[in-house]
C-alpha cells in the first residue's frame, strides 16, 4: 500500500520506481575512471539530485507506463520552445501550399 505523499502512476495508480539524475562529488583521481566500487570511499559522496528532470516507471508490467519529470522553469521553456519549432514550421508548410 502507498505511504502518504508517495508518487503512484498516474494510468493506473500503481506504485512508480523513479529514475533521477545525481550529482556526486569525488577526488580528482577517479575522473573518467569511476565505478560502483569508488562510491563506497570516504571521498565520494552524493552532492545533489535534480528530481526537477526525474522519471517516474509504473512497476506495473501491463502499465510500465513513464511520466516524464515533475519539471523546473528550464524544462517548462524546452517543451515550450519546441511547441514554438513545431508551430513555426507547420506555418511555413502552409505557406508554400498556399502559393
Ligand atoms: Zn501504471
Amino acid at each position: 500500500m502507498a505511504k502518504k505523499g508517495e508518487i503512484k502512476c498516474p494510468k493506473c495508480g500503481s506504485l512508480v520506481r523513479v529514475m533521477v539524475q545525481a550529482t556526486l562529488c569525488t577526488d580528482g583521481k577517479y575522473y573518467a575512471n569511476f565505478t560502483k566500487r569508488n562510491l563506497r570511499y570516504k571521498e565520494s559522496y552524493l552532492n545533489s539530485v535534480n528530481w526537477e528532470t526525474a522519471d517516474f516507471l509504473c512497476v506495473n508490467k501491463k502499465c510500465r507506463h513513464v511520466t516524464n519529470g515533475l519539471g523546473n522553469y528550464v524544462s517548462r521553456l524546452e517543451k515550450e520552445l519546441a511547441k514554438l519549432k513545431l508551430q513555426t514550421s507547420e506555418r511555413k508548410t502552409h505557406v508554400q501550399k498556399g502559393r
